[in-house]
């Protein structure tokens, strides 16, 4: 009875751990690596273990850093079920297949640059049809149903609250005499955010792994981010040029989206015409609003009064490129939301291109920019960008609010863990050290708990544990 760490420990992303129970091997998450071009090289060796030794994946949710790389184990052998709750099986789709498409694209490009200098050319990480065979194997289910899915093994998924089908993964275990319950807590939302419920609180656990992305800092109010869009809407209404909100396509998109519905009045944005120009993110919000059983009080309100989420009788969805290009013929009064959420590529571009150098228009920054993004060169102030190769001057006011992240911060981490009642001994997964350093003091001065950071190769023996029922008897 072991756990073994592979991904996401010491780093963010590619979220990866493998359990061993009798002659079982469960691996939970398998996502992709994301950063530097160099670190996704990463993403092309071989699997630290061999893909048909193992029995069942467990997904916690469809974010490409812990789904990414299914489409490769896939393609590297596995062939058991693929376990995630039924929003996240829906949402994998649409982000698998886009991630094979940039696969395929990008190997493409690549293959353009090589030919010319006569280097042999290179297969994409993986195709749209390796994440279709992945896609076969899903099997959804809802939160709070009890899943055997080997014999020892027994998973349940808990609303974690970070986006639509995310699952805290409770895990019990058996191995003749000895059983063992532990938590993988996947990535876990703020308390209060919009359409979803809070992270669900877990009573007991012999061990849980937890992210750390923001362990060590405070999200900034989110009521004062609110209001502080309502404010820049206000003011660019006076100015009659178009917004841009960039955006990721899953989660922020919809949150958006929903923030106009429920401030529609208030904001005045009858006068706006909002645009949802991304076909990602059409696809995700149709996601969304098809669950409408996992959402908040607030969202299942909202929605009874006015039976559609959001409510916004100017909304237009844009899937197709010639539907797109017509926006940029709309120079006043044009709200646009559109990918990719930190500007590197996607159809927010042209929106940039048509609008950042008229000093009449807003763009409204509501997202984490990464360092090398043109987003963060826009939030850092720069005058002058390069966008498809043409230098444009930034005329536009660049409006950067914090406070909406899909992440709990250190309060809200603290709050989940805190809700356990017997304070298990806790690993450190998904996180950068600084953060997971700073997570861990405040674990251990908050709740004098036993906290470790994790790197890859790192296994415990879950045998050697306190079990809960001794640590409760001790209590
Ligand atoms: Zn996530």
């Amino acid at each position: 009875m072991q756990l073994e760490f592979f991904g996401a420990a010491g780093e963010v992303t590619g979220s990866c751990h493998i359990l061993r129970v009798g002659n079982h091997q469960v691996l939970f998450d398998c996502g992709l690596i994301q950063g530097s071009r160099k670190q996704e090289q990463r993403n092309y060796r071989a699997f630290p273990f061999d893909p048909k030794s193992i029995d069942a994946v467990v997904l916690s949710h469809a974010h490409i850093d812990h789904s990414g790389r299914l489409p490769l184990l896939v393609k590297r052998g596995y062939s058991g079920p693929i376990h995630a709750q039924n929003a996240t099986t829906d949402l994998a789709r649409i982000l698998l297949q886009d991630s094979a498409s940039l696969n395929q694209r990008d190997a493409e490009n690549e293959n353009r640059r090589r030919a010319r200098k006569g280097l042999a050319a290179i297969d994409p990480l993986y195709t749209v049809d390796d994440a279709n065979a992945a896609l076969r194997l899903l099997k959804g289910y809802r939160y709070g149903e009890p899943i055997e899915i080997v014999s020892g093994v027994t998973v349940c998924f808990r609303d974690a609250g970070h986006i639509m089908g995310s699952a805290i993964v409770e895990i019990f275990l058996s191995d003749g005499s000895v059983q063992r319950k532990i938590v993988f807590g996947g990535d876990l939302g703020q308390y209060d955010a919009p359409i979803l419920n809070d992270p669900t609180t877990i009573n007991d656990a012999d061990l849980v792994l937890m992210e750390s992305t923001y362990g060590g800092r405070s999200h900034r109010d989110r009521a004062l981010t609110e209001a502080e869009i309502g404010e820049v809407i206000a003011d660019a209404a006076a100015h009659a040029g178009n917004i841009l909100i960039p955006a990721f396509a899953v989660g922020r998109s919809q949150e958006v989206l929903y923030m106009l519905g429920k401030h529609f009045e208030e904001w005045d944005l009858a006068r706006w015409r909002v645009f949802l120009d991304s076909p990602l993110a059409i696809e995700a919000s149709k996601i969304y609003w098809d669950h409408p059983h996992l959402y908040d009080d607030e969202a299942t309100k909202l929605r009874r009064r006015i039976d559609e989420m959001p409510k916004l009788e100017n909304l237009h969805l844009t899937p197709s490129v010639a539907e797109s290009q017509v926006i940029n013929r709309v120079r006043n009064g044009a709200l646009i939301i559109a990918g990719s959420g930190m500007c590197n590529g996607g159809r927010i571009l042209h929106h940039l291109k048509h609008n950042a150098w008229r000093p009449e228009c807003h763009v409204i920054i509501v997202g984490y920019q990464a360092k090398g993004s043109l987003g963060r060169r826009l939030v850092d102030g720069n005058r002058f960008v390069k966008i498809h190769g043409e230098t444009i001057r930034i005329a536009a006011t660049v409006h950067t609010v914090g406070g909406l992240s899909a992440h709990g911060d250190q309060g809200d981490l603290a709050r989940w863990y805190g809700g356990i009642e017997n304070k298990p001994p806790v690993f450190l997964v998904h996180g950068e050290p600084s953060a997971a350093d700073a997570f861990k003091e405040k674990l251990q001065s908050e709740f004098q708990s036993e906290v470790s950071l994790t790197k890859p190769g790192l296994t415990v023996d879950l045998k050697t544990l306190s079990p809960i029922s001794s640590l409760i008897r001790k209590g």
